[in-house]
């Protein structure tokens, strides 16, 4: 079969691999939509994870199961199915502890396009299918379905994290597809006053459609600066960060109130260590939380998101600005989602 693969740091193209194997528990997929991720940049293109060689990249996919094992009950060859970015091994002591994003090791519950190939290819295996797998409701839209995996995820994980509150005043640092959806998070969650930070106008557009009330643009100056003249000198109760490099940490804990809490589901691609301003983390004293995390995944998390869909909680189909017909589209969309134009928000290539 043919997949879109890392062939090394740096290194793009198509290659040729065996069909994957079923395991008794597991599923074969055959892609239906994909969309290429930021973090599928980062890990090409600067190395985040480590070097990795002929790795089909990708972990965002709307597919249809075309084999399962023996064992799995709830899922068969024809189904359509959302796949979850991340899909951890449910029989694991990280599980029964509460977080299955690492079961079996840090950040191992991501395995797409990290530990395994990924889901740019003809066909690609699921472990755990009846845990990992969501049915694709009738009338949902590729499109939209394929925002669940990993954008939708990750941003309401965002405004999770932060543990907002009703009427907490929030930030969102960064309005890419992430931010824009830790936006929609917040205002799910009951935040008060929510600022979005970022540049590009569609992205300001569109965070005002998900529920900002006020936007910086970091390119207009210091954004501590920015935010503490918008609230009058206090500051915010939550910050989440979706966007920007490592001085984005130092920033959010400027901004947030003591007793506020600043979250972070941005990817740090680079540098060695985040710096944590010692005055305005009170010396250590100012109970202000740092929390991050990787986005959940598995079957339940997916159909919840496809609950707040289907209910008209959110409407992820304004993330999508660019659509591919054919899967040999998927280079184009992969240097697209690099290059970052003004027009862009998320690519997705349709399959079927
Ligand atoms: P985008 O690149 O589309 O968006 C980044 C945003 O950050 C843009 O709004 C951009 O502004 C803004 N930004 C850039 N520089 C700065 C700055 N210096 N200060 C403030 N804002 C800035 O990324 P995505 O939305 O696709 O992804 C966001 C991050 O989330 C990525 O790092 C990705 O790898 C990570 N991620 C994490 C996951 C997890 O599980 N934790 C899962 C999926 C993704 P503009 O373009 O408007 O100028
Ligand atoms: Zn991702």
């Amino acid at each position: 079969m043919k997949g879109f693969a890392m062939l090394g740091i740096n290194k793009v193209d198509w290659i040729e691999k065996d069909k994957p194997c079923c395991g008794v528990y597991d599923a074969i997929v055959r892609p239906l939509a994909i969309s290429p991720c930021t973090s599928d940049i980062h890990t090409v293109f600067e190395g985040a994870i480590g070097d990795r060689h002929d790795m089909i990249l990708g972990h965002e996919a709307v597919g249809e199961v075309v084999e399962v094992g023996s064992e799995v009950k709830d899922f068969k060859p024809g189904d359509r199915v959302v796949v979850p970015a991340i899909t951890p091994d449910w029989r694991s002591l990280e599980v029964q502890r509460g977080f299955h994003q690492h079961s079996n090791g840090m950040l191992a519950g991501w395995k797409f396009s990290n530990f395994k190939d990924g889901v740019f290819a003809e066909f690609f295996h699921v472990n755990d299918a009846d845990m990992n797998l969501a049915k694709l409701p009738e009338g949902m839209s590729l499109e939209s379905a394929v925002m669940l995996c990993d954008m939708m995820t990750t941003g309401f994980h965002g405004a999770e994290l932060a543990e907002i509150e009703m009427g907490s005043s929030t930030v969102v640092i960064g309005i890419g597809a992430v931010g824009l959806m830790a936006v929609s998070g917040a205002k799910l969650r009951g935040a008060g006053r929510i600022i979005a930070v970022g540049s590009r106008p569609l992205c300001i557009e569109a965070a005002k459609f998900y529920g900002a009330n006020d936007i910086v643009n970091y390119r207009n100056g210091d954004i501590v600066d920015q935010i503490m003249n918008l609230t009058k000198g206090q500051g915010v109760d939550r910050v989440i960060m979706a966007g920007g490099g490592v001085e984005t940490l130092e920033q959010a804990i400027k901004m947030v109130k003591p007793g506020g809490v600043v979250s972070n589901v941005n990817y740090h691609g680079s540098g060695e260590s985040l710096p944590i301003p010692r005055v305005e983390w009170g010396c250590g004293m100012a109970h202000k939380s740092i929390r991050g995390g990787l986005c959940p995944g598995g079957r339940l998390r997916m159909e919840m998101l496809i609950d707040l869909v289907r209910y008209n909680r959110v409407d992820p189909s304004k993330l999508v600005t660019h659509v591919f017909h054919g899967f040999e589209n998927v280079e184009k969309a992969l240097l697209l989602m690099k290059d970052k134009p003004k027009d862009l928000i998320k690519p997705v290539v349709i399959v079927e």
